[in-house]
């Protein structure tokens, strides 16, 4: 292999795993490194957690310093370096060094660009008001923390319910601070569905958290005469006023392309830099990986935007291969994300219902509220389940999990399901570990592939949370199986009651002209019900994911009619 001049722009998650495998292929290369701030190899992902004290020391977060990749890597490591230019006809760079304000040119035989996605700063009125912060860097954070203690900071909002916004509400409500969370949309986390969503606003509100959503901020402004002193108020669209010492703005990011931009680079219809399977863009020396890219969603097979840093590492050794002779395509991505939120973590991968049912694509999905591991051994917990899959073929499209434990070994198989295009009897015969401690004899994946599967063999007709309000108006009968002290603990309105073990004797109580959709706790006595109902000659449909699923969505979801 000859050698080469490799630039890269961005020297982070992407831009330092290309380089480090560019090496490894290349000993005799040169390979320069350009990043606009002070730092390369940071853990971007563990900012929020400096913040609330449980990543005590900032060097923590420095996974390589420059002097680190020179020795191990023999890296030309250049921090305070913004790249301004890239002239992709003559294959030069214009660099800036930020310290010296000195500009300089370097030429190149490949460039890579990870330059990355920055915070999303729409023009609402008074967003640049001091006490305003983005999360993107180290210097960010050591600028929140600054003005947290310069102000003794007692109160926060967070603009924006994605992972960083709830990450962050999270380490400041550890750090004492009272926190509100001001989000447009009527759910936090929006890759989840709103009714997996609604166990993290339960959540937050048990910590005391306020949640405004469905909200959206109408503009910032200083606080009025009459009211506490505060950096600012965020005034939201209904008109309700939130005082804050400390703002944090996590309203999203957007892919970096100006670079791309300005050297004529093909641009995507979401905005990033369109490249090939081989991560190579419009021009065959430029090659453009992590959060400034569209990828092809492994699922719906559309060009999106997925800004993660599993991705952005992947990308960065595949492109280095690529231009070191190891051919490689990267294979899209699945947005396989997890969010841990106080005692709760919450996962997805895949599609969502509301993506597919945006592109019109068939699905049909299940619940499922299995436990952690073995019921009898002590400390499971139940864990919210939904998969999505095909309701032709039974392949699985995509899948979310909450809960106290168990959410990310489940939503990793289901993960990795995904991947390879397995169908949901794939799923119940997948062999997973068990133990008492650790699961049950059937891991809740098996489980979720055997509800699934029930409805796909037909054994049963399922009814959705959100439909239950307009088949009840249409005359269908709601059958609650539970037992007496679970019905005392909470029914759904309307709903008559006969406990599983008694159905089989009071089936003359039911109506043989109306539907019947059963319940009960998490849908699994109720689909015996159903069975038996069916195999009676009754018109019959099980509630997925039954009372819990339903309750969740009532208290806390879009059953609670908008009165978030
Ligand atoms: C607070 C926070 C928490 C996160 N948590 C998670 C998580 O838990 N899990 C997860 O999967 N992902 C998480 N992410 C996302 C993840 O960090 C990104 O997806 C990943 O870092 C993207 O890698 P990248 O190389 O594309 O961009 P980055 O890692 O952002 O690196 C881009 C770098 O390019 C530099 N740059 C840009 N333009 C220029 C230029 N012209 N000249 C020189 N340098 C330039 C920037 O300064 C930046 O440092 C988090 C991100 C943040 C901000």
């Amino acid at each position: 292999m000859d050698a080469k001049r490799l630039l890269i722009v961005g020297g982070v998650a992407g831009g330092a795993s290309a380089a480090a495998r560019a090496r490894r292929l290349s000993e005799t290369s040169e390979i320069i490194v350009f990043e606009r701030g002070p730092h390369v190899s940071f853990a971007n992902c563990g900012l929020p957690y400096y913040v609330g004290g449980e990543i005590e020391e900032e060097k923590k977060l420095i996974v390589q310093t420059p002097d680190g990749l020179r020795s191990r890597f023999n890296l030309d490591i250049r921090v305070n370096s913004e790249v301004t230019a890239v002239d992709a006809h003559m294959k030069r760079i214009e660099v800036r060094d930020l310290q010296t304000g000195k500009n300089y040119s370097e030429s190149y035989d490949d460039l890579i660009l990870s330059t990355g996605a920055a915070p999303l700063m729409p023009p609402i009125p008074g967003i640049d008001r001091p006490g305003h912060f983005t999360v993107r860097n180290i210097p960010d954070v050591e600028a929140i923390m600054d003005w947290v203690k310069l102000k003794q900071a007692r109160s926060a909002v967070i603009v924006g319910g994605g992972y960083i916004g709830l990450e962050m509400a999270e380490q400041l409500h550890h750090r004492g601070l009272a926190v509100a969370i001001a989000e447009a949309l009527p759910q936090v986390m929006a890759p989840l569905d709103p009714e997996m969503a609604a166990w993290l606003h339960a959540e937050l509100r048990s910590r005391k958290i306020s949640l405004h959503l469905g909200d959206a901020v109408a503009r910032f402004e200083a606080p009025g005469d009459h009211e506490p002193a505060a950096a600012s108020v965020v005034v939201l669209k209904s008109g309700a006023r939130l005082a804050a010492d400390l703002v944090i703005l996590g309203l999203g990011v957007k892919p970096e392309t100006g670079l791309a931009r300005g050297a004529g680079l093909a641009i995507g219809e979401r905005g990033g830099i369109r490249v090939n399977d081989r991560l190579q863009t419009s021009d065959p020396h430029i090659w453009a990986v992590g959060d400034a890219i569209e990828v092809r969603d492994v699922v719906t097979g559309g060009r999106t935007l997925i800004p993660l840093a599993g991705p952005a590492n992947r990308q960065g050794r595949i492109a280095a291969g690529n231009i070191f002779g190891r051919a490689g395509k990267y294979p899209g991505t699945l947005g396989t994300a997890i969010l841990r939120l106080f005692d709760l973590s919450a996962a997805c991968t895949g599609a969502s219902e509301k993506t597919l049912s945006k592109l019109g694509v068939p699905f049909q999905a299940v619940h499922l509220h299995p436990a952690s591991h073995a019921g009898y051994y002590p400390g499971a917990h139940p864990v919210a389940l939904k998969i999505i899959f095909s309701p032709e073929s039974g392949k699985l499209l995509g899948a979310q999990a909450v809960g106290h434990e168990g959410v990310d070994k489940r939503i990793d198989v289901l993960a990795t399901a995904l991947k390879v295009g397995m169908t949901v009897d794939d799923l119940v015969n997948l062999e997973l570990e068990y133990a008492p401690p650790s699961n049950s004899a059937r891991d809740p994946v098996n489980q979720a592939g055997m509800v699934a599967q029930n409805v796909l063999r037909k054994d049963v007709d399922i009814v959705q949370w959100h439909e239950v309000d307009a088949l009840c108006a249409e005359q269908a009968l709601l059958l609650d199986v539970r037992d007496d002290a679970e019905r005392e603990a909470g029914a759904i309105p309307g709903s008559l009651h006969i406990p599983l073990p008694q159905l089989r004797q009071r089936l003359h109580e039911l109506p043989k002209d109306r539907e019947i959709i059963t319940h009960c706790q998490t849908g699994q006595r109720s689909y015996i019900a159903c069975r038996i109902l069916t195999q009676h000659g009754f018109k019959a449909r099980n509630l997925t994911g039954s009372y819990r699923t339903w309750k969740i969505a009532r208290d806390h979801g879009p059953l609670s009619g908008g009165h978030l």
